[in-house]
């Protein structure tokens, strides 16, 4: 059997509860912890696959939990939390989490999060093998070669248009926040102005890119590049 293994981080026994009877009916192997203690145990003796955590445990800050993970480990990690708040999501974003959702949350669109963790993560893994061209779809990406490709046609693209297709794709499945975005494209933050140029970016490259679909808008928070 070749079972994917989900660990869930979450304090609130009703919430666990929902989640790992989705997860069986759906026939995902898990486990369950519910603090940022046992949640690191269960981390380190089971290797997931994907990590569901809530942001509010007893002992300390779920953000803590993505601190840690991400000193020795990529695992996707969707972050499920109560809080409205888009600062929380931001900052579980750019500590390395992969994904949010906002409880209450049904259980169809956890289960979509989760099949696109497991398809980032052997993306990733294939990706890594041959790492200088990318596709998507009709979108090809030659990094060694700096050429960009959709329906097997050449396409012309700015520097900054360049650098910004290049991190969405390098980074497929991954929510990545403004700053997070801003921080790497541009040297430091006074070199271009917030949010509103980087949407204008967006729109040129979506144009170029002949199509919406590849890059995703999470309304305040960021941009990711899904797999078409
Ligand atoms: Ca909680």
């Amino acid at each position: 059997m070749n079972k994917s293994t989900i660990l869930v981080i979450e304090d609130d026994r009703a919430i666990q509860n929902l989640i790992a009877t989705t997860l069986e009916i759906n026939d995902y192997a898990y486990q369950t912890a519910s603090s940022y203690a046992e949640g690191i145990m269960k981390f380190t003796s089971h290797n997931p696959d994907v990590v569901i955590l809530d942001l509010g445990l007893p002992d300390k800050d779920g953000i803590e939990v993505i601190k840690k993970v991400r000193t020795f480990s990529g695992v996707p990690i969707i972050v499920v939390s109560a809080r409205t708040d888009n600062e929380d999501k931001i900052n579980a974003l750019d500590e390395g989490a992969d994904d949010y959702l906002t409880k209450p949350f049904n259980t169809q669109e956890l289960l979509a999060r989760i099949r696109v963790a497991l398809r980032h993560k052997s993306y990733n893994a294939e990706k890594d093998e041959q790492s200088s061209i990318f596709t998507n779809g009709n979108l090809k990406i030659d990094y060694a070669n700096g050429c960009v490709y959709v329906d097997d046609e050449e396409i012309h693209l700015t520097a900054i248009e360049y650098k910004l297709l290049c991190l969405l794709s390098k980074n497929t499945g991954k929510v990545l926040t403004h700053n997070y975005i801003k921080k790497e494209i541009w040297l430091d933050d006074n070199g271009c102005d917030s949010q509103l140029s980087l949407r204008v970016f967006v729109t040129n490259l979506r144009k170029k890119l002949k199509s919406p679909d590849y890059i995703k808008t999470h309304i305040g928070i960021g941009y990711r590049m899904v797999k078409v």
